[in-house]
């Protein structure tokens, strides 16, 4: 189904997103401006503006058909976590953490580029964590309907207590049915209160096991890098509880985090394969954008030969620059890459006339 986000929808019909807001309200619905809502709801609600509008996605599925799962293609696949929090509560601090406590001794220091994501061992199973700047980048991919966060770690600094961007990321992870798992950190502070910390997440739903709740809560110190293990064995234990599986062998399909511009290798993007293998000399296209595998990368900067699910990885080959949260799609061949690419682009750009449309129509247009 169709689906636009409410600052999306306001935009194409010229109007503030607050008072798109405040009508979904009269009629019944609390939304919010990222918020998604559907096809049929976007038409109504464009009804109540005399404009009309017909949501069409660039993503059609019968561009590219998306290969079926059979229950033995499926295996178990590493959790892919988003770390969240206030500011300054040690959201960095404890990616590092994870980073330097959990690579091979010498690693650490030779990652030199930066790569948006990365996997750790724990025991013998993988976690991968997305490096992102949390909210936004968050918030972005949603917005473009890309869900790839299995499970949110949320760090509340136990000096500091429950903040606002504490409760926005409650909602964030919440509104995307994610489950919390709660990192109290500095816990090593004088002034930590712990207790604190706990009975204002309980007014968010979060309620420790052992207040009779099912959230689970760690104590950390990202600076002393104390309670690390057992919070990646937490994420193992959430991880397991959802059964998170994949198909190892279809035809890759993942989300575009970030793209660059390199010099010398030209455009680079990371993208977290989530179904399939991915590998050099792939055709696919990302986004509006065909292109070709040249090489891939892992986390580490190493080339790779293929990338399994739950793998971040860089990719070189593209023909265009695709936006974060763009799907990432193998296709048969390199013609139907292109052949998708036009087409997609052949859409946003009608997408784009309509806006300009729009603006001499004076709010009354038709879409497509
Ligand atoms: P972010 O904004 O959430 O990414 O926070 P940072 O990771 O940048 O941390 C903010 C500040 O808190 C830095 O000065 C960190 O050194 C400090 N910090 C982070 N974790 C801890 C901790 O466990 N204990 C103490 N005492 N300080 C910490
Ligand atoms: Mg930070």
């Amino acid at each position: 189904m169709e689906v636009i986000t409410v600052s999306e929808l306001a935009r194409k019909m010229n109007l503030k997103a607050s008072e798109l807001i405040g009508k979904l309200m009269e009629m019944g619905m609390m939304v919010t401006i990222n918020q998604q809502i559907d096809a049929e709801t976007a038409e109504i609600l464009a009804s109540e503006y005399n404009c009309n509008v017909k949501i069409v996605s660039l993503y059609d599925e019968t561009l590219i058909e998306t290969e079926k799962d059979n229950d033995e293609d499926l295996r178990e696949r590493p959790p892919i976590v988003t770390v969240m929090g206030h500011v300054d509560h040690g959201k960095t601090k404890l990616l590092d953490a994870i980073r330097s406590t959990n690579v091979v001794a010498g690693e650490f220091g030779g990652i030199t580029q930066h790569i948006g994501a990365y996997k750790v061992k724990v025991r013998d199973h993988e976690v991968v964590f997305l490096d992102t700047p949390g909210h936004e980048a968050f918030t972005l991919m949603r917005a473009r309907g890309a869900q790839i966060t299995d499970i949110v770690i949320l760090v509340v600094a136990a000096n500091d207590g429950v903040m606002p961007q504490t409760i926005e990321a409650i909602h964030h992870a919440k509104e995307a049915k994610v489950p919390i798992i709660v990192a109290v950190n500095k816990v090593d502070l004088a002034d930590a209160n712990i207790d604190r910390v706990k009975q204002q997440l309980s007014e968010y739903d979060l309620i420790p096991e052992a207040w009779g709740g099912s959230t689970l809560f760690c104590e950390i110190s990202a600076l002393k890098k104390t309670g690390i293990d057992s919070l990646l064995e937490t994420v193992l234990l959430q991880a397991e509880l959802l059964e998170l599986k994949a198909n190892y062998t279809c035809r890759a399909e993942g989300k575009v985090i970030e793209s660059k511009v390199d010099h010398g290798r030209g455009i680079v993007s990371t993208v977290i394969v989530q179904r399939g293998t991915l590998r050099v000399g792939d055709a696919f296209v990302a986004g509006v954008y065909p292109g070709k595998v040249r090489a891939l990368f892992n986390d580490k900067g190493e080339k790779i030969d293929e990338a399994p699910p739950a793998t971040p990885v860089e990719i070189l080959g593209f023909t265009g620059i695709p936006d974060a949260g763009s799907p990432f799609q193998v296709t048969e061949t390199e013609r139907q890459a292109r052949q998708v690419g036009a087409k997609r682009q052949e859409l946003e750009k009608q997408g784009e006339a309509q806006n300009v449309k729009k603006i001499t129509l004076d709010n009354l247009y038709d879409s497509i």
